[in-house]
C-alpha cells in the first residue's frame, strides 16, 4: 500500500489551523525565516514554508540576506530574534554558504525557539527522550509510520544516512519508541545484507534508485527521504516501481516525505509558542 504523505499532511495542516481558529490565536504566532543567498531549491522550500504559515494563521517573517554575510552578522540577528517577543519560532534554511559553520549558528537560536530541533540542547534532549522541538522530517516520518496502524516496538528499523537533520534523530526516535535500529552510512560493508532485514527501511542518502527489490524484505515498511532531481523530474532513493511489489507500505516520491516535513514544521512553530498540540496530529 502506498502511504499517502500528501493527504496525511493536509489533514494535519487542517486541523491546526482549526486548533488556531478555535483558539483565536490568528497571526498570533510568528515564525521568523532567515534565508541566505540565492539557492533556488531554498527559495521553493522557504515558500512552501511560508504559504503553509498562511494557510494555517501563522505570521511568517523572512529575513533575505546576501551570501556574503558574515557569521558574526548572522549570529547577531539570531541573538536578536531570540530576543524578540513576537517571535516564536526561528528556522535557518539551510544549505548556508560554505565560510558560515551552520551548526554554530543554529546553537546560538534558543532552544525553545528552534522548530528545526537541530539546536545542541535540542539533541541532547532528545538524545534523552525529554520533551523538546524535535526534527521536522524524522517526526513527520514517525507519523506516517504510525499511520500504517504497524507498532513500532520491537521491530528492526534499518536507517540508511546518518546526517543531523534526518539520518541521526530518525535513530533516536525509532529508538524511543522501542525499535532495534541498525544505522546504515557509506562506508557499511554489503548494505543489501543489512537492510533486507529490516520490518521498517528508512532511506535518506540522496542518490537515485540506491535501494531496489534485493535490499528489501517482503512485507517491510519503506521510507523513502531522498529528493533527487533529473531531467526536471523528483526521484526517491529507492526504486519505487520495483519494491512497491514486495513492500508492505513504501512512500512515495514526491507526496510522501516531502509534505509531512513542512506539516511537522507547522505544528513545532505552535508547540514552540506553548500550545499542547498532541492530539490534533
Ligand atoms: P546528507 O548528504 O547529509 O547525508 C547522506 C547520508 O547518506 C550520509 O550519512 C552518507 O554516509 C550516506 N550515504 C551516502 N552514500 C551512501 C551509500 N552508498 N550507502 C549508504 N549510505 C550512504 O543528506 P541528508 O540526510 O540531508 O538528505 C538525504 C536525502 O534526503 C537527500 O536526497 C535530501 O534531499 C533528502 N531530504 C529530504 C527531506 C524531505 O523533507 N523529504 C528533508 C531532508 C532531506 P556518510 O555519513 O558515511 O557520509
Amino acid at each position: 500500500m502506498i502511504i499517502d504523505g500528501k493527504n496525511i499532511a493536509n489533514q494535519i495542516r487542517l486541523n491546526l489551523k482549526q486548533f488556531v481558529l478555535k483558539n483565536d490565536i490568528q497571526d498570533k504566532i510568528g515564525l521568523a525565516v532567515v534565508l541566505v543567498g540565492q539557492d533556488p531549491a531554498s527559495h521553493i522550500y522557504v515558500n512552501n514554508k511560508v504559504r503553509a504559515c498562511t494557510q494555517i494563521g501563522i505570521r511568517s517573517m523572512v529575513y533575505k540576506l546576501p551570501d556574503n554575510i558574515s557569521q558574526v552578522e548572522l549570529v547577531q540577528l539570531v541573538d536578536s530574534l531570540n530576543q524578540d517577543r513576537i517571535i516564536d519560532g526561528i528556522l535557518l534554511q539551510l544549505p548556508l554558504p560554505s565560510h558560515i559553520d551552520a551548526q554554530k549558528v543554529i546553537d546560538h537560536i534558543d532552544s525553545k525557539k528552534d522548530v528545526d530541533g537541530l539546536s545542541k540542547n535540542n539533541v541532547y534532549n532528545l538524545q534523552k527522550g525529554y520533551d523538546c522541538l524535535k526534527p521536522c522530517t524524522p517526526l513527520g516520518i514517525m507519523k506516517l509510520i504510525a499511520s500504517t496502524g504497524v507498532v513500532v516496538e520491537g521491530k528492526h528499523a534499518v536507517v540508511v544516512g546518518r546526517s543531523e537533520i534526518v539520518g541521526k534523530p530518525m535513530v533516536q526516535l525509532l529508538n524511543l519508541s522501542n525499535a532495534t535500529v541498525t544505522n546504515c552510512h557509506s562506508l557499511t560493508s554489503n548494505l543489501a545484507q543489512l537492510t533486507s532485514l529490516a520490518d521498517i527501511l528508512i532511506v535518506a542518502v540522496g542518490q537515485r534508485h540506491l535501494i531496489g527489490v534485493k535490499h528489501v524484505k517482503k512485507g517491510a515498511i519503506v521510507i523513502d527521504v531522498g529528493i533527487n532531481r533529473l531531467d526536471n523530474k523528483l526521484y526517491g532513493d529507492v526504486d519505487f516501481e520495483q519494491v512497491k511489489d514486495i513492500a508492505s507500505y513504501i512512500t512515495p516520491v514526491p507526496g510522501g516525505v516531502g509534505p509531512m516535513t513542512i506539516a511537522m514544521l507547522m505544528s513545532n512553530v505552535i508547540k514552540a509558542a506553548g500550545y499542547d498540540i498532541k492530539t490534533m496530529l
